[in-house]
């Protein structure tokens, strides 16, 4: 992202507003963009006029104000509670960015964003809340310690917005900058993705994934993923983080990016080279990918196949913890005799030491029995039956059509075409108690019982596993 111009011009006011000669910066970018580079005068844009077009008989005059710690709200929205929770909110979250982005709190201590909530954009133009220079956006846009957000139609996702504009200005405030498109984005959405409950301490929880759809309508991102999976339109991760300037004029990329940065904030092993790259946020160059490629190196392919896996599975209540993928860097072929695994039915896909070749045929057999679900205790205290289950599942309940707690296979191809900007779509083979599958390129074999992500807590037991070649 660039700057374009510094450009001298005049505000010019309606009716009785002076007229004033401002230094603006004009920027150029994006959906919900930010301006970038700290060596130029973002700090100031427009807001030497800020405020001063507002006369006693303005609109602006009546409008609704909220002064925070680190905010102070301004919008033209009806003066209500939602306007002290959304500062409540703010103020909460910043404690949570200091320490995402390994600061001091005392770095934020004077740090305070002009933040508008505005239902008529054009109204926020004659008192300078909207320098007349600022690019078009639909959602959000920060410049310096200004933000801009318009006013959404759940409370739910302007509270978001107002977060995700908060965390590029935090990122400006400590870094100079955030970084290229994917990570800018990617770790505002990560940030600002938050669960919110007022009687809580603190009252917002960010860096979360969702458990209920309704707790952040409108914020959508998850049912993009899950749409683009059935449209087999998932791209590759060096794809997002490739993202141009101008990408995030739409939505999905927010999605990407958000999921890249849940991907790596997953695993410590990412977490920490995505951490360790916040200070270098003044780099918007190819260079900044690259280090991050270069220190994950190694471990690349096995992150590209969590990554294919994140996507096949992300959803409400998804759990990072129970969903961690362990793989083998270098699966050994599956020749001499049966291999056995015992599988977790409480977690997420666990992988076969071995890797299985393209065309080759693999027998597999199951069994054990275990708990899918354990329905809550009653008023009297006592637990009803649970659901126990062998690998064939139980019938009288299904979960991506197929039975819940049945034996479910993937295999996850150890190289991906990096010509192609999409991702193949992954090979899930439903086994049950005993099956075949036959490997359609050299692949991770992996296993895990059918159901819901934020249903896999309650189940207990072990299925034993039996893997030999059928060749
Ligand atoms: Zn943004």
């Amino acid at each position: 992202m660039r700057n374009q111009a510094v450009v001298i011009g005049r505000f010019a006011g309606r009716g009785a507003a002076k007229w004033r000669l401002v230094i603006v910066t004009a920027l150029v970018f994006s959906l919900t963009g930010s301006a970038a580079q700290a060596e130029n005068p973002v700090q100031t844009i427009g807001s030497a006029a800020a405020g001063q077009g507002v006369t006693a008989d303005s609109p602006a005059a009546r409008w609704a104000t909220r002064e925070g710690r680190h905010i102070k709200l301004i919008t033209d929205l009806p003066d209500t509670d939602r306007l002290d929770e959304w500062v409540t909110a703010f103020d909460a979250a910043v404690p949570q960015w200091a320490e995402y982005f390994g600061r001091d709190l005392d770095d934020f201590r004077d740090w305070r964003v002009s933040a508008y909530v505005m239902v008529n954009k054009e109204a926020f133009a004659a008192p300078g809340y909207v320098p007349p220079n600022l690019p078009s956006f639909r959602f959000g846009y920060q410049a310096g310690n200004r933000i801009w957000v318009m006013n959404q139609p759940t409370e739910e996702y302007t509270r978001h917005l107002l977060l995700h504009e908060g965390v590029h200005a935090a990122g400006f405030h400590l870094f100079g900058g955030c970084g290229p498109p994917w990570f800018m984005e990617g770790i505002a959405e990560y940030l600002s993705t938050h669960a919110w409950d007022a009687q809580a301490r603190p009252p917002v929880r960010v860096g979360i994934i969702p458990t209920d759809p309704l707790a952040v309508a409108g914020w959508g991102r998850i049912e993009l993923i899950q749409a683009a999976r059935e449209q087999q339109q998932v791209p590759r991760i060096e794809s997002v983080m490739k993202y141009s300037d101008m990408a995030h004029r739409e939505v999905a990329p927010y999605a990407w990016s958000w999921l890249a940065v849940t991907l790596m904030e997953s695993y410590p092993e990412y977490r920490e080279v995505l951490r360790d790259a916040a200070p270098r946020g003044r780099d918007t160059t190819p260079e900044f990918n690259r280090r991050i490629y270069q220190s994950l190196r190694a471990e690349w392919p096995v992150l590209v196949a969590r990554w294919s896996l994140l996507v096949q599975d992300i959803e409400y209540g998804w759990d990072a913890e129970r969903q961690r993928v362990e793989l083998p860097a270098r699966p050994l072929p599956l020749r001499d005799g049966p291999l056995r695994l015992e599988l977790a039915v409480d977690r997420g896909w666990q992988a076969a030491s071995v890797g299985i070749a393209a065309g080759q045929r693999v027998r597999v057999e199951a069994s054990g029995r275990y708990v899918v679900r354990q329905p809550p205790a009653g008023p009297d205290g006592e637990l009803p039956r649970a659901w126990e289950t062998e690998a064939d599942g139980v019938t009288i309940r299904y979960h991506r059509g197929e039975p819940l707690g049945k034996l479910i296979a993937c295999l996850v191809p150890l190289r991906v075409d990096n010509t192609k900007p999409n991702l193949p779509e992954l090979q899930i083979e439903v086994i049950g108690a005993e099956g075949e599958l036959t490997a359609a390129t050299d692949s991770w074999l992996l296993f895990r019982v059918n159901e819901a992500a934020d249903q896999l807590f309650d189940n207990r037991g072990k299925l034993t596993i039996r893997i030999d070649s059928a060749d």
